[in-house]
């Protein structure tokens, strides 16, 4: 097993846990924060816990991030409890707080710290297995979207600006042509063509978000499977984890990147085009999925863009892995070469599929609304 990176008896003393500790081990299979799991006795019960090191490099301002988390989760929990959920607690992340009473807490070389109940008899999945978990986890999702939007007071912070703007990612695209500092513009002139072919589209969602006849929401902007934790009997979607991005945003960001990362066959990088398509059946599943929690509370106009939605956030990210790979792969890790154009191509790919399968796409979602 992997040796632990921090001294986690330390770290839990930082926080309430009302148990004592016995030992901790890496844990799950996160890219960005750094996740132990904990044994604690209570009582002379064993119990685990999540405790988690915010990537600071991901996150600038981790207050102000655990601040959205708390006051998302709190309000979670509030609702659940009210509609009389049993599961209540398994149904939501909630925060351990700190000895200081704050939901965060800081070690002595400055890293911020967060806990949370493990939460039991459940996981996550790497790649999706089935319909059945499309399904599920584009239920939660909507679940997730139907709690936080009863979330009182003002806005949460918006902890990365800009995140899903996909007309200033486009302008960033273009910005990074002009100034072609690689001089790789020229090789990828089809590439170029083919997204600015695609600019006024991109911009639809900001400028109806600018005009308010899309709602601002609560989102949780990383919806991929392995945020959602299935319960290990039914395969039920219980829990949405992961919530570090959750900040207003539209809930058509939401939808669009379950299609853009659950419905093709192969990988984010696939070399061979050929091999990407995007599956009318796995988006049966998420429209089914969403649809069954989401349609009491979204708008007609939200419903119609839904279609729409994957295709907008597929070539959002296209966008960035080819404004990346023109600006010298600053951004996103890269293992070989070209590789930022091999991902900007794969996404070309699944948002062409789209688009010649939106008028069945369309239907699906009349179908289920
Ligand atoms: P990503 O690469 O998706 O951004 P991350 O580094 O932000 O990941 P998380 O997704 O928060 O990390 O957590 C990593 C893994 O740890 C999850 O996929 C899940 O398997 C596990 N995990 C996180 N929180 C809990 C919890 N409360 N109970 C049980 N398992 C959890
Ligand atoms: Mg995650
Ligand atoms: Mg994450």
């Amino acid at each position: 097993p992997a040796q632990n990176k921090h001294d986690i008896a330390a770290i839990a003393k930082l926080f309430d846990m009302r148990a004592d500790f016995v030992h901790a081990h890496p844990y799950g299979s996160g890219h960005i924060n750094d996740t132990y799991c904990a044994y604690y006795d209570q009582a002379g019960q064993r119990i685990r816990y999540i405790h988690q090191r915010l990537s600071t490099e991901a996150f600038k301002k981790p207050i102000e991030l655990m601040e959205n988390v708390q006051r998302v989760t709190e309000h979670a929990l509030n609702e659940l409890l009210k509609s009389g959920d049993k599961e209540a607690r398994r149904r939501t992340l909630t925060c351990i707080p700190s000895v200081e009473g704050t939901p965060h807490a800081i070690d002595a070389d400055g890293n911020c710290w967060r806990t949370y109940p493990f939460i039991e008899r459940a996981r996550t999945y790497d790649t999706i297995e089935s319909e059945a978990q499309a399904m599920e986890a584009a239920r939660a999702f909507g679940e997730f979207q139907k709690l936080t939007a009863t979330l009182p007071g003002k806005p949460l912070h918006e902890t990365i600006p800009g995140f899903h703007n996909t007309k200033q990612r486009f302008q960033h695209l273009e910005d990074a042509i002009a100034a072609d500092t690689h001089g790789r513009a020229a090789e990828v002139q089809k590439e170029i063509e083919w997204f600015m072919a695609r600019k006024d589209e991109a911009s639809i969602v900001v400028d109806l978000l600018e005009s308010g006849e899309l709602p601002l929401r609560v989102t949780h902007n990383d919806t991929k499977l392995n945020n959602v934790m299935l319960d290990d009997v039914t395969g039920e979607g219980v829990c949405v984890i992961d919530l570090d991005t959750t900040m207003p945003g539209s809930a058509i960001y939401d939808f669009g990147d379950m299609v853009r990362t659950a419905t093709s066959p192969v990988a984010e990088d696939e070399e061979d085009t050929s091999k990407i398509t995007m599956r009318m059946f796995m988006f049966e599943a998420l429209v089914k999925g969403y649809l069954s929690s989401a349609k009491e509370f979204l708008t007609d106009k939200e419903v119609s863009l839904l279609a729409f939605s994957g295709k907008l956030l597929t070539m959002e990210c296209g966008s960035r892995f080819l404004t990346d790979y023109l600006k010298g792969d600053v951004y996103f890790k890269v293992h070989k070469d070209r590789h930022n154009l091999i991902r900007t191509r794969s996404q070309m790919a699944l948002a062409e599929s789209i688009e010649a399968q939106m008028p069945e796409m369309e239907a699906l979602v009349a179908k289920y609304r």
